[in-house]
């Protein structure tokens, strides 16, 4: 997305709608410098530079950390946004609870 006045921008957190599932097998963790493939859990990866997970080659879409600090999580994201690199940070307790949501769902079904 083209920004007109970079200046202006700040980090705004988005609720949307997602296929957990899909977000689970794109997902890269990070923290600091190195990612977990969220598909596989290939472990060693660098969200600056893998675009794809040498092991079970999924395309990472969706990046989170397991920092709770929000000077960590701005710091990744203006990373990302410098290097143009096309990952959508999720807020990882966001995913969690709808991960935990999906099991109690299948629970209630049996
Ligand atoms: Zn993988």
């Amino acid at each position: 997305m083209k920004i007109e006045d970079p200046s202006r921008t700040k980090f705004v957190r988005v609720w949307k709608q997602l296929d957990v599932n899909e977000v689970k097998k794109h997902m890269l963790y990070v923290d600091d410098l190195y990612g977990t493939c969220g598909n596989c859990k290939r472990l060693g990866l660098n969200y600056l530079k893998d675009k794809t997970c040498p092991e079970c080659n999924t395309t990472f879409k969706y990046m989170a950390t397991n920092s709770k600090n929000p000077a960590d999580v701005a710091k990744l994201l203006t990373r990302i946004e410098k290097e143009n690199i096309q990952l959508i940070m999720i807020d990882r307790e966001d995913f969690e609870r709808s991960n935990a949501s999906d099991a109690a769902k299948n629970l209630f079904k049996n």
